[in-house]
Parts: structure tokens; sequence; C-alpha cells
């Protein structure tokens, strides 16, 4: 399976970040995360050594249920039945020094277990909830980030649309759909609780 993330999903984001990616008037702009990314069942995020700066970025995640190459956007909602959250683990600190000599970033993006991922639910019973889907991440009980699916520039169907152009997209493969404003560091000792509508589907340590 692979990953597929999008990156400056969230204009207030793309701002916090001085991107100009973050525009309708653009195609998303994607990345893969190998299988090696991913941290799922409540298992620890042991800090890396090669950073000093690892940053949350709490996400949307999709998993893909069929087989798909260049999906229309009208019928892109029958390739995911199920929603999770998920951390896009970031290293910062490689990342800013990668950007500025204008080299790919993708060794501070897509490192062993960058990108984790809580219980997933079905998307049916979260729309029942709700027209749109609302998510926080909490941080030893502070909230630190929140968003609402509403706000992405790039819907989930467009980005199934967009990246099947690309990418066969197979049964399994996650898309990481953007972080909204109020990314920030991670250490070693905190507690990660993610909220999907209310309910709590990621809970797990930094060691
Ligand atoms: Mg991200």
């Amino acid at each position: 399976m692979k990953i597929i993330a999008v990156a400056q999903n969230y204009l207030a984001h793309s701002k916090e970040m001085n991107s100009p990616l973050g525009s309708e008037e653009r195609p998303p702009v994607l990345f893969i995360k190998p299988e090696s990314a991913l941290l799922k069942d409540g298992k620890p995020f042991f800090y890396p050594d090669f950073s000093n700066n690892i940053h949350y970025e709490t996400e949307i995640v999709v998993k893909i249920c069929r087989l798909g190459k260049n999906i229309a956007k009208r019928f892109a909602h029958r390739y995911y039945e199920e929603c999770t959250l998920g951390i896009d683990f970031t290293a910062r600190d490689l990342q800013a020094e990668l950007k500025k000599i204008g080299m790919p970033w993708e060794i501070s993006k897509s490192f062993d277990n960058s990108a984790a991922i809580g219980a997933f639910v079905s998307k049916d019973s979260l729309l029942a909830e709700r027209n749109s889907l609302d998510f926080s991440l909490t941080i030893n009980a502070t909230k630190v980030q929140e968003g609402n699916s509403s706000d992405m520039i790039h819907s989930i169907d467009d980005i199934i649309e967009y990246a099947s152009r690309f990418f066969t997209l197979k049964i399994g493969d996650l898309i990481f759909t953007g972080t909204p404003v109020g990314v920030g560091p991670v250490k070693i000792g905190d507690r990660l609780e993610g909220y999907l509508n209310d309910r709590k589907l990621l809970d797990f340590y930094v060691r």
C-alpha cells in the first residue's frame, strides 16, 4: 500500500507556512509516504535522532476501498467508505533546509512512523452526524489544533480525481488530506489525542 498526502490544503495553514501553494487555482500538491511510514494501534512515536523540530499536522485520512485509475470527481465518493484522523509528522528543520536549496523534502515527511493513523470509522456514520467533518488534536489534554473539512481548498473528491491521474489507487491506500492552521512541535512524553466529530480515534505517546 501507499500513502498519498496533500500539502497546503487549508488557506490559513498555507499562510502560516508563508507558502503560495494553497490556492484553488493551483492543483493539489501531492507527495507519497511509503508503507514503512505507518504508525497505528496506539503505538508510541519514537522521536527520531535526525531532527530537533518534529511537528504534528492533524489530518483527515481516507482509506481507498476499490481499485481505480482516472477516477472522475462525480464517482470519487465510491472509492472510500472509511475515514480516520492521522498525524503527518514532519521534521520541520530538515524540511526547511531542503526547501532552501530547492530539493524534494521527502526525507522530512516520509520517514519511518511519520504517518500515524487512528481507528477507522464509516464515512456514512460521520456524515449522518454533521454535513462536514470536525476534527481536533489535544496534546497533554490541551487543544492545539482544530479544523473542519469544509475549509479544504481541494475536497476529498477533488483529490481522488487528481491523484488517480498519476497513481493507480489500490484497496487499502490512504490519503492524508492536509492540515489546518496551528501546526507545532511535539516533545518526548507528550500524549496526543485526536477527535473526529468528537469521537476519539487517536491516542498515543511520543517517546
Ligand atoms: Mg500535512
